[in-house]
């Protein structure tokens, strides 16, 4: 992949590193090779999955870093990366999974009623989320941050979006939390779609998690700056069918097999790892 270097800016946890001169970062990934014939116990949905060879896998396409739709039709990104890892683990080659767009409102009826085996879409692992489905993970701690025009010198951290129209979008826990905080929330579907209204004055910010930002900047370089410090923290976990307890505890397992084989960070280095400086994964909570 071609890089352009850029100037270190700060971006609270996450240093933005370069530039990637592509558009979402990724794309030259060397996939993990799936496991051969691994064997699960009968029942479980480890057995159906291996068995089926296939696996359907919801994630975001318009997030550059984490999941963008690329120019092969296939997306890209680092949950992209960490859903080729669980699939391999299944027996699963890249080909046969089934790559479905999941917005931030729709990710827990997608799971809720079987449309996707899991969701790896940017996801921030939540009591009100765990009521409805469970998650694996942790498996990176994002936080919510800012998104401004580049020339904006009068929003430089959330006091400054009180009584403000701020974009973000609907499902979303920044949504929330700028309700919270007493901005003026103006939802819309995806982040891609909050560019535009930025861009012509509707809103004075975007608001969701940092790493998100950091990829809609590195996307339209010079166009737009991530702001202040983030000011939540969005443990980003991996959603699947509520209480399927062995299921979850296998993609822990995985999680924890890729932290120390190298297999996370080389998934991390070849797509946010463009942008984004290499942070140590919390640990998984199995709770
Ligand atoms: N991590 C947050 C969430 O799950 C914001 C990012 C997103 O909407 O995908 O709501």
């Amino acid at each position: 992949m071609k890089r352009k270097k850029l100037s270190l800016i700060a971006l609270g946890g996450a240093a933005l590193l370069a530039l990637s001169a592509c558009s979402g970062g990724g794309g030259d990934t060397a996939a993990p090779k799936p496991e051969a014939a691994p064997t699960f116990e009968a029942g479980t949905t480890m057995a159906k999955l291996a068995d089926a060879g296939k696996i359907t896998i919801g994630t975001k396409f318009d997030q550059p870093l984490f999941g963008l739709l690329g120019p092969s039709g296939e997306p890209e990104g680092f949950d992209v990366e960490i859903g080729k890892i669980i699939a391999a683990k299944l027996g699963i080659a890249e080909d046969k999974i089934d790559w479905k767009e999941t917005v931030s409102a729709n990710r827990e009826p997608y799971i809720q009623n079987g449309e996707v085996d899991v969701v790896i879409a940017t996801y921030t692992i939540n009591d009100k989320r765990k009521e409805v489905i469970s998650f694996a993970g942790p498996y990176y701690m994002a936080g919510q941050s800012i998104l401004t025009l580049a020339d904006n010198k009068d929003i430089k951290s959330e006091d400054d979006l009180v009584g403000q129209p701020v974009c973000s979008v609907t499902g979303s826990t920044p949504a929330a939390k700028l309700a919270e905080i007493g901005a003026t929330p103006v939802l819309t579907d995806t982040y891609s779609n909050c560019l535009e209204p930025l861009r012509t004055g509707q809103v004075v910010a975007v608001s969701t998690d940092n790493v998100i930002l950091a990829g809609l900047a590195a996307q339209n370089e010079g166009e737009f700056k991530v702001v202040g410090k983030p000011f939540t923290e969005e443990p980003y976990g991996i959603g699947l069918a509520k209480d399927d307890t062995d299921f979850r505890d296998w993609i822990n397992d995985v999680l924890e097999e890729s932290y120390e084989d190298g297999s996370y960070e080389e998934a991390w280095n070849s797509t946010a790892g463009t942008v984004l400086e290499f942070v140590e994964p919390p640990a998984v909570d199995r709770y």
